[in-house]
């Protein structure tokens, strides 16, 4: 699987932050049909550091799809 570079996390909502919803086409994601990306380092505006759970849909053909529906 290609690696795909993860998005700023400051353009995703809590619920992709915390790997409820998939981190590039933001639907919601069920046990078994996700991928785990690793827990992620970011750091706040206000200095302080943070883990983030990135997860993505396990089919990346489809969540490319849902990712463009998503920005029309
Ligand atoms: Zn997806």
């Amino acid at each position: 699987m290609t690696v795909r570079e993860l998005p700023p996390v400051s353009s995703l909502t809590e619920q992709q932050r915390r790997g409820r919803r998939c981190t590039w086409c933001g639907y919601p994601l069920a046990p078994g049909t996700d991928v785990d990306l690793g827990e992620q380092r970011a750091t706040a505006k206000n200095g302080a550091a943070y883990s983030w759970f990135p997860r993505a849909c396990a089919d990346t053909g489809e969540c490319a799809q849902q990712e463009a529906q998503a920005r029309q």
